[in-house]
């Protein structure tokens, strides 16, 4: 038996008008996302170049990973060195020489710019060029900013994938054709099970960026058609379409329906038949729904309210929205890209607030007018909120958790219910308890 389809969104209706803040925000910059980037390219290390601060921030944000001599580390810039007392290149020169020395498996050193080293005008540019002359073919060297002054948070993704496509475009990197680039970090779970269903499909010829290693080579020309897999992914997309890749439109695999139709708009791009791509997703689909199915009661008719962090808020609407019934009443998100996310926003209910950006003091006051059953926000707010007596979900994990795709379409509803769950254990008044004021 197959399942019926849900076909792509037409985005051309009534979208929710978009508030565009801009004020004091709350948010992570680009370099955390070393921290899921460094678990999946196994034979890369990222070495950021910074202060003090971002050592200190990976070092909370990585937390019990410090322990396990993970890939990446920060060079700290001391006072001589924004003072312009040394010589900045020198000096890198001979940090990456001792690392290089300690750890031979790496096979593709990114360097990381930070606030500090932007606002020095450090070139890690030229600095990457010049040591690619010194360490390549054993080691490639690229460079990227995950600064907070330039990123937020995914973004780093972003800044990294882009340095990686436009890395593929020189000379000496293999040249192996790809038909497919499945864009945006994966878990290597998630990995696999997108590679057996688009292989079940006929589609066996696909890269992802990243793959697990750094050096298995992209190449990339106009017969490459590529679709993004996360939201974040502006610049990335701009670095295929500079090479001549074609997007595949899609709203991004979040849920049942959201892979749905991810992998249809795969399909369809390369003329897979419907009734072959229905036999192939029908069971994952169905598993995906039951366990969806589990956590309906927790989250039907629940208001819901997101702050900006990551840019998946408006997947993560849709697919509470669309697949478990959610009332959603404000999706914040650091940076909507309109082009990309155009599909998600028309799935959002009607009266929905869309914001760009933030002025965290004037969301805080929608959030209290709203009275939100779960606001979903980043750990500076949550606590303060639950104070308040009010219900939060911490917003990282969704960045840290394989959450795409059919087999996570339940745990992704479980991340929501669980502080719905755990407050009905702990007070044993239903979920939607009225935030003390
Ligand atoms: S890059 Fe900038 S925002 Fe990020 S930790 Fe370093 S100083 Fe702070």
């Amino acid at each position: 038996m197959t399942t019926p389809m849900i076909d792509l969104p037409s985005t051309a209706c009534a979208s929710p008008p978009v508030v565009r803040e801009r004020g004091q925000h709350e948010v992570f910059c680009g370099l955390t996302s070393i921290i899921w980037l460094h678990r999946k390219l196994q034979d890369a290390f990222f070495l950021i170049v910074g202060s003090r601060t971002c050592a200190h921030l990976m070092q909370s944000a990585a937390g019990v990973m410090i322990f396990s001599e993970p890939r990446f580390a920060t060079a700290i810039m001391e006072e001589r060195d924004l003072a312009g007392m040394a010589d900045m290149h020198d000096e890198l020169d001979q940090v990456v020489a001792r690392l290089l020395v300690r750890r031979p498996d790496i096979r593709m050193l990114v360097l990381v710019g930070s606030c500090p080293s932007e606002v020095i005008k450090l070139d890690l540019g030229r600095a990457a060029g010049r040591l690619n002359g010194h360490y390549a073919p054993r080691c490639r060297v690229i460079a990227y900013s995950g600064s907070g002054i330039e990123t937020t948070f995914t973004q780093g993704e972003d800044n990294f994938l882009a340095a990686l496509v436009a890395d593929a475009a020189k000379p000496a990197a293999p040249k192996a054709r790809a038909r497919l680039v499945v864009a945006g970090c994966l878990a290597d779970v998630v990995e696999d099970q997108f590679q057996r269903l688009l292989a079940a499909m006929g589609i066996d010829d696909v890269v992802f960026l990243p793959g697990r290693s750094a050096t298995a080579g992209l190449a990339i020309g106009p017969e490459t058609r590529y679709v993004l897999a996360q939201p974040y992914l502006g610049a990335t997309a701009q670095a295929l379409d500079a090479r001549g890749a074609r997007r595949i439109d899609a709203i991004f695999p979040l849920g049942s329906e959201g892979t749905t139709a991810w992998l249809w708009a795969i399909a369809a791009a390369f003329g897979i038949d419907r009734d072959r791509f229905d036999a192939v997703v029908a069971q994952p689909r169905k598993r995906a729904r039951q366990a969806i199915d589990h956590y309906r009661g927790w989250l039907a008719g629940k208001k819901i309210f997101f702050f900006p962090d990551s840019q998946l808020e408006p997947s993560l609407a849709r697919y509470l929205h669309q697949e478990l019934d959610a009332d959603i009443v404000e999706v914040g998100s650091p940076y909507l890209h309109r082009e990309h996310v155009a599909g998600e926003i028309a799935l959002l209910p009607p009266g929905v607030i869309v914001s760009e950006g933030q002025d965290v003091d004037r969301q805080i006051d929608r959030c209290h007018a709203a009275a939100p059953d779960l606001i979903v926000c980043g750990l500076g707010l949550a606590n303060p909120f639950e104070a308040e007596g009010r219900i939060t979900k911490w917003s990282i994990e969704f960045a840290f958790t394989p959450i795409l795709g059919y087999e996570q379409a339940g745990d992704l509803a479980e991340l929501f219910a669980r502080p719905l769950m755990r407050n009905h254990t702990l007070t044993g008044r239903p979920a939607n308890v009225e935030a003390a004021e």
